[in-house]
């Protein structure tokens, strides 16, 4: 015969009508069952809040794997962030370290070449090859 839970819905039922009434040991001997397996009962019940980490329900965080938006990673993050941990913080490094997009443009020194200035100039632009 197959271990069956002592819990049965007659149980249940009686567990919800009588857990204010007795004590968590009371109910084991009432049930014939250990304590845990009482204060388990009562916690799926949701009739009391057992604190103790081996009698919660695992709470469900609230995330999700869908891939990040930019590197394609899925790893678990909260639900309704759509980029990785490290894609936003590293958005948000480049957003302070560069508050606004500029095109940088290198201005070099023109030589004006004209006609009474061309011996010039070639000097100069000699020099500047020579070092
Ligand atoms: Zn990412």
């Amino acid at each position: 015969m197959a271990k069956k839970s002592p819990i049965t819905s007659e149980v249940e039922q009686w567990l919800k009508l009588n857990h204010k009434l007795h004590t968590h040991k009371e109910m084991a001997a009432n049930i014939g069952c250990c304590i845990e397996t009482v204060r388990r009962a009562l916690v799926r019940l949701e009739l009391e809040v057992v604190h103790g980490a081996k009698y919660q329900r695992r709470a469900v965080p609230k995330s999700w794997s869908r891939p990040c938006i930019i590197c394609g990673c899925s790893k678990s993050r909260p639900r309704m962030q759509f980029k990785c941990n490290a894609c936003h913080d590293r958005e948000r490094d480049a957003d302070k370290h560069m508050p606004s997009k500029r095109n940088v443009t290198i201005t070099l020194p023109r030589i004006d070449v004209c006609l009474d200035k061309k011996e010039k100039a070639t000097a100069t632009s000699e020099n500047l090859q020579l070092g």
